[in-house]
């Protein structure tokens, strides 16, 4: 059976950095979300997200196609059903990189589910993180800071939390934590 593992934490913590270490190992797969956000530059059609229109989102919801789903920064995100069900009958880890009310939704229907809340070292660092990833429109960057604080409040709800600091070390903690190293 494959095994599910939950990544939250705040915008610019490091968790699409850290997901993409994490899938160089042949036993960690991630899923591909569905949003009605725009795709940054380096974002391709079916590898960072599918990104779809507000109206498709909503069909898909409607079809119980999607497992879980959440609104944030205005824009919708959710994780599809088939490709979910068909990673749980293979075996490996399979990871959910989604915010904190989906996040919630899924511990709730499949409580065996592995949870990990990413920190960033400090809410400076934070803020500089996201400067550099220089994707978002300012406004943007200001309301991801603001729902960071508000995420942090349910970090206690995840079973680990890993300080995001020195990148190689995080792999090394969630590869521990997944009983790979
Ligand atoms: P998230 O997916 O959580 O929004 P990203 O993975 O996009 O965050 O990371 C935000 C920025 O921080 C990126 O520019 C990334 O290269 C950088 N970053 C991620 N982890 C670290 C780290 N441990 N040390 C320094 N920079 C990092
Ligand atoms: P971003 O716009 O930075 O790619 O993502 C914004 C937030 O949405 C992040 O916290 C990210 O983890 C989350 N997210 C991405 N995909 C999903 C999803 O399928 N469902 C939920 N609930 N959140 C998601």
């Amino acid at each position: 059976m494959g095994k599910l593992v939950i990544i939250s934490g705040p915008s610019g913590s490091g968790k699409t950095t850290v997901c993409k270490l994490l899938t160089k190992d042949p036993h960690i797969k991630k899923s591909i979300s569905v949003t009605t956000r725009l795709p940054r530059d380096s974002e391709k059609n079916g590898e960072a997200y599918y990104f779809v229109s507000k109206h498709e989102f909503e069909e898909m919801i409607q079809r119980g196609e999607l497992a879980e789903h959440a609104e944030y920064c205005e824009h919708s995100y959710g994780t599809p059903m088939k490709a979910l069900k068909e990673a749980l009958v293979k075996e490996g880890f399979y990871l959910l990189e989604i915010e904190v009310q989906g996040a919630l939704q899924i511990m709730e229907k499949l409580p065996e589910t592995i949870s990990i809340f990413l920190l960033p070292p400090d809410k400076k660092t934070l803020g500089q993180r996201l400067i550099q990833r220089n994707a978002n429109r300012e406004e943007d960057m200001e309301n991801r800071l603001k729902i960071a604080d508000k995420e942090m409040e349910y970090k206690d709800r995840y079973n680990y939390c890993v300080v995001n600091d020195d990148l190689a070390a995080t792999v090394s903690t969630i590869r521990k934590i997944l009983n790979l190293a």
